[in-house]
């Protein structure tokens, strides 16, 4: 018999749309308080289907939110003299105070190059080398959307997440390690775990709070998970079963009902990662303008 399924599923669908509910007060106080509108510029380089998907998302929910949306669609054989000179005119251009550039990049183009000659204060993804550094020394810095996103939804479950044990599967630079920076900014006792790691499911299994960013579908099976752990899952797999094509994420969904609360996929993450992009577009530029609110969107 299978055993009930107990956890909570965390609604990011759900968390996404208060979140976007409030920027779009902030947004029109700003407007009334400045006479200005917050811009993001978004940067697409040739046609990847599922990056012209993502910016068509960006673009829309930017407008929808009261604020203003460039997007530059380039040629795939762009040089990367011609897209560096793009993003000096958007460094220095007043309307624009988020600029994100979609990657992955085409092959013939240098992605950190690129990405360190955005200006650090428009830096909405925080890829920005300088913004890496802040974050890992604590300061204030624009922090990568997906990472901020979990981060949010944490601490709105969990509270206080200070001594409690987070382990991190992925390393990358826009999830794993940023997530495991804000953790122990946190101070979580964290621990990165990535392909090499022996014994991963032995370290999941000490998790409190697990997050999963590894790209392979349903990698992390339920006998992995400690009872009563609240479970991150941010992978994004398509598969196709029983003859459908259909998304899951890197943990085995139906496995994990003794967690007390995991996040779906679709519905979890992903949704978070857009509101996040809109927060820090926000949030850059208050920094740029020098607004203090009386209440912080982003609770970071
Ligand atoms: P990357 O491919 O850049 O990184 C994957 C990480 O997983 C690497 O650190 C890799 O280790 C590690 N890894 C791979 N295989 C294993 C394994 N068997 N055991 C333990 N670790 C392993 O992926 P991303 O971080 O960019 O993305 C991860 C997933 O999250 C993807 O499914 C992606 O689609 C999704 N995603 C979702 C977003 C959202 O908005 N919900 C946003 C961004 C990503 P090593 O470093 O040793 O190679």
């Amino acid at each position: 018999m299978n055993k009930p399924f107990l956890a909570d599923r965390i609604d990011g669908k759900g968390f996404a749309a208060d979140l976007v509910e409030k920027l779009t007060v902030d947004v029109a106080d700003i407007k009334s308080r400045t006479g200005l509108t917050p811009g993001l510029a978004v940067v697409l380089v040739g046609e990847d289907p599922a990056s012209g998907v993502y910016v068509g998302a960006k673009h829309r929910q930017t407008l929808a939110i009261g604020m203003e949306s460039f997007v530059y669609r380039l040629p795939a054989e762009t040089t990367q003299n011609e897209l560096m000179a793009l993003l000096e005119k958007l460094n220095a251009a007043s309307e624009v105070n988020g600029i994100l550039v979609q990657l992955p990049l085409p092959a013939h183009l240098n992605t950190n190059a690129v990405i360190n000659v955005i200006d650090p204060d428009k830096d909405v993804d925080g890829f920005h080398i300088l913004n890496a550094g802040r974050l890992a020394t604590g300061q204030d810095a624009l922090v990568p959307c997906t990472p901020l996103g979990c981060l949010m939804m944490l601490k709105d479950r969990l509270g206080n997440l200070a001594g409690l044990n987070a382990v991190v599967v992925g390393k990358s630079n826009i999830v794993g390690k940023p997530m495991a920076q804000l953790l122990m900014g946190e101070n979580c006792t964290v621990t990165v775990a990535h392909s090499k790691t022996q014994d991963v499911p032995a370290l999941c299994r000490t998790a409190d709070i697990l997050v999963v960013a590894v790209g392979r579908p349903e990698m992390v099976k339920g006998d992995w998970i400690k009872p009563g752990a609240v479970v991150i899952d941010v992978g994004i797999n398509r598969i196709d079963r029983d003859g459908r094509s259909r998304i899951v994420g890197d943990v085995a969904f139906e496995e994990a009902g003794h967690a007390s609360a995991i996040t779906p996929v679709p519905g979890g993450v992903g949704p978070m990662t857009i509101a996040c992009l809109l927060a820090n577009t926000v949030t850059a530029f208050k920094r740029q303008h020098h607004i203090v609110t009386h209440q912080a969107v982003v609770a970071v």
